[in-house]
């Protein structure tokens, strides 16, 4: 007979077969048991049926002698096909006894049975025969080799379908259970892990294989499927693109199935085409599966269609995770998945010391409302890759508000100094350079936070605490900071109560003519006096001004006073240059030109007298915002003066941009002028520096007579500070402006 392929069912389970199966059946045998007390009969029929091969498998043949010998042989081979049994044995009945015996006290069902008869003429009943349902009676002498082979294989035929019914009844069973456990994963790799492991049952072979899928569409080649689960052999096959398998027999078949959008068995495995309603396709390789195995059509398609809906169920899941856990701008995960992963954290504490930092980005509404919303959100997805491509693999980078990111790693990951450089670097946005800074709110990880929500809600107030001390800062979380809030906040709610009150007002110090030591200007200097009569320094309350939003009103009442003051002065006879401080919170309300623009015309100053001081640090930071604000203000007149001007990082080419009128040298450099040899070298750089790109120096905090002597001989313009006058209050302004013009007339008299 040779080898035969194997029949039926197993056929149309190939839709697609590339070469023949290498079916392993020849190691299975039918296993036949012939009862009969002639030993003659046994050999007989082993020698006829001796290399016969029946329905693809060999014959293994066992004896017994008696009906009782036959008893306990089926008792411990349960897995006989067929029982050739004598009717004759010790009694005239002893053959169907055996037959009650075995259907009713083993419960064997599915032995097939055929009588044979050395006697012609006797006939068991037909209710006997129906009733323990024997297959054939045949007379001994009737059973020719042909003859038995025939019997038998009708035998074995029934048999392997009653076996197979019975297989496939748990194979159903474990089919639905397979349905109900795999609708448990929540994500796609383990599901496809658990359809897997469900094919190796199904086939009765190890669940060694490959689970492709992810891939979108044909005509859509940007993302070819992958290898989403990877079993035994195939470990390291995980999350390979099906097209980079190398030319092997699983690419092939696994390539083939997605093209012909069938089910494939080749190379000695089958690649199991799972459709999908919602257009990700999915294949399922299994190795060395063999199809001699029973496995009835509608069950294979059910198994299919079964595992193809949950599929569809898995990924429609993992989207909706997907919604819930990761954020949809930036595809970080969000506030949820964050408190997920430290809750982890927390159950499994990690080796070394752990740290929560949140990242916030100062003034983003600002930027928001300057650039709209546009480019506010490509400045997010800027920061996301960025935060992203510096974290490394133990430290999961989160959004978890509007302008908030976080990071949660090991401390050292995780030091604030590294991640602000990470963000120094202006972002490049349709063609705009745009700089921004980062403040830092973090938490040591412990298990004093009782869960990831707790956590990420302690990192805040360190957040809102370091935010109230400024941009650029970083502030931990710790018991003092919960108060240091609470005092934040009763600061905030008095700032707004005093401004509401007018208890703020402006003090005036004068900026003098290095040279000549006429006065040239003022600074207003704001002032806030509180209930308990103390003065609260600017340094304190405008950081909190600005964190809350107050400082635009803040800051435009500022720039009124100051310029009627000026104009006051002006009538009175004193032609002052008036400057004004301006943060950056101030420059990036929207319409801030306008309100300066306003507020000369209704004070009536020339814009000339005016001018606006800004730090280094807000005219570097962000060229695109400060350049074309500053830009408008300087086309009416007024004035610009770079303020604390060596304290931070300024390149020679955006200060050209910029071309301030005035810079003015950090009241630190001006105090290293009092030391003896070398000190003062900073402050004489920058007077070079402004004297060669042709802007004027101011020096602020000038003390000392030495200071000033020193400035005087380094060139510098004017100067301000204690030794000309402390900051003054209005009232005191006329008398002393009287007395500096009556020295200055001494000084001219003299
Ligand atoms: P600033 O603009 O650099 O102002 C100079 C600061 O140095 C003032 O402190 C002034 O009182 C102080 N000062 C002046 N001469 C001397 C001196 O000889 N020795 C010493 N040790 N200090 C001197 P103040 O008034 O406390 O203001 C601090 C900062 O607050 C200002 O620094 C400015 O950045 C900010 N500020 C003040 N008023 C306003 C305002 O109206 N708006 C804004 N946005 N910021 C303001
Ligand atoms: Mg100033
Ligand atoms: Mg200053």
């Amino acid at each position: 007979m040779g080898h035969q392929r194997p029949a039926d069912a197993e056929d149309q389970l190939v839709f697609a077969t590339e070469g023949e199966d290498a079916a392993a059946a020849d190691a299975q045998y039918w296993t036949i048991l012939v009862v009969d007390d002639e030993p003659d009969v046994y050999t007989a029929t082993c020698m006829a049926l001796r290399d016969v091969e029946i329905l693809g498998r060999r014959l293994r043949f066992l004896h017994a002698a008696s009906s009782i010998d036959a008893f306990e042989l089926l008792k411990s081979h349960p897995d006989v096909a067929v029982v050739m049994l004598d009717v004759v044995m010790e009694s005239e009945s002893a053959g169907l006894d055996l037959v009650v015996r075995i259907r009713d006290e083993l419960k064997l069902a599915k032995p097939r049975i055929i009588l044979r008869t050395g006697q012609p003429g006797y006939a068991p009943e037909m209710r006997a025969i129906r009733e323990y349902d024997i297959n054939d009676y045949r007379i001994k002498s009737e059973l020719t080799r042909t003859r038995l082979f025939t019997v038998l294989t009708a035998a074995l035929r029934s048999y392997r379908t009653l076996d197979a019914m019975e297989a496939n009844r748990s194979d159903l069973q474990a089919l639905l259970e397979a349905q109900t456990e795999l609708l448990g994963a929540n994500t796609m790799p383990a599901f496809a892990l658990g359809v897997l492991e469900r094919m190796g049952m199904l086939f009765r072979v190890p669940g060694e294989g490959l689970f492709c899928g992810g891939g979108r569409r044909a005509g859509d080649f940007d993302e070819p499927p992958r290898v989403v689960a990877a079993t035994g052999r195939y470990a390291d096959w995980s999350w390979r693109r099906i097209d980079q398998l190398g030319d092997t027999p699983e690419a092939h078949a696994v390539e083939l199935a997605f093209a012909t959008r069938r089910s494939v068995h080749a190379g000695g495995g089958l690649a199991l085409y799972l459709p999908s309603r919602t257009g990700s396709d999915a294949v399922a390789w299994l190795a060395t599966v063999d199809l001699g195995h029973r496995l009835e059509q509608e069950l294979f398609e059910l198994f299919v269609q079964n595992t193809a809906g949950a599929a569809d169920g898995v990924r429609l899941v993992e989207r909706l995770r997907d919604a819930a856990y990761v954020d949809g701008l930036t595809r970080l995960a969000n506030r949820s998945a964050l408190a997920e992963t430290i809750d982890g954290a927390l159950r499994v504490p990690p080796d070394g010391p752990m740290r929560l930092l949140l990242i916030d980005i100062d003034q983003f509404s600002e930027l928001n409302e300057t650039f709209g919303d546009r480019i506010g959100d490509a400045l997010l997805h800027g920061v996301a890759a960025r935060l992203e491509a510096g974290a490394g693999s133990a430290v999961r980078v989160a959004r978890v508000a509007n302008d908030t990111f976080a990071a949660f790693g090991p401390r050292d990951a995780l030091v604030p100094a590294d991640w602000a450089r990470r963000l120094d670097p202006p972002f490049e946005v349709e063609g705009l350079q745009i700089g921004l800074s980062v403040s830092f709110g973090g938490v040591e990880f412990n298990r004093e936070c009782a869960s990831g929500g707790e956590a990420i809600k302690m990192a805040y107030s360190a957040l809102k605490r370091a935010k109230q001390t400024g941009h650029r800062s970083v502030a931990f979380y710790s018991h003092e900071v919960a108060t240091e809030i609470k005092e934040r906040t009763r600061l905030l709610h008095g700032l707004r109560q005093a401004f509401d009150q007018q208890h703020l007002f402006l003090m005036y110090q004068p900026q003098v003519d290095a040279a000549s030591g006429r006065v040239v200007g003022l600074e207003a200097l704001m002032r806030w006096r509180a209930d308990d009569g103390r003065l609260v320094p600017p340094d304190r309350f405008i950081p909190v001004a600005e964190q809350s939003g107050l400082i635009k009103d803040l800051g435009a009442w500022a720039m009124r006073s100051a310029i009627h003051r000026a104009a006051a002065l002006r009538a009175a006879g004193h032609g002052l240059r008036m400057a004004v401080n301006v943060s950056m919170s101030q420059l990036l309300v929207p319409g801030f030109e306008q309100m300066v623009g306003d507020a000369l015309d209704e004070g009536g100053l020339p814009a000339h007298a005016l001018e606006i001081e800004i730090t280094e640090s807000v005219a570097m930071q962000s060229p695109d915002i400060v350049l074309p604000k500053l830009g408008a203000l300087k086309a009416m007149g007024v004035g610009v003066a770079i303020d604390d001007f060596g304290t931070g990082y300024s390149s020679l080419s955006s200060l050209e941009k910029l071309a301030p009128d005035r810079l003015k040298i950090d009241r630190s450099f001006v105090v290293g002028l009092d030391a003896e040899g070398g000190g003062g070298s900073i402050a004489e750089m920058i007077i070079d520096l402004a004297r060669t790109l042709g802007f004027k120096v101011v020096a602020e905090g000038v003390e000392t007579l030495r200071q000033r002597r020193r400035l005087n001989a380094l060139g510098c313009h004017e100067l301000q500070g204690y030794l000309f006058s402390p900051p003054l209050m209005v009232d005191d302004l006329p008398g002393w402006l009287a007395h500096a013009a009556l020295a200055d007339s001494d000084v001219d008299a003299a």
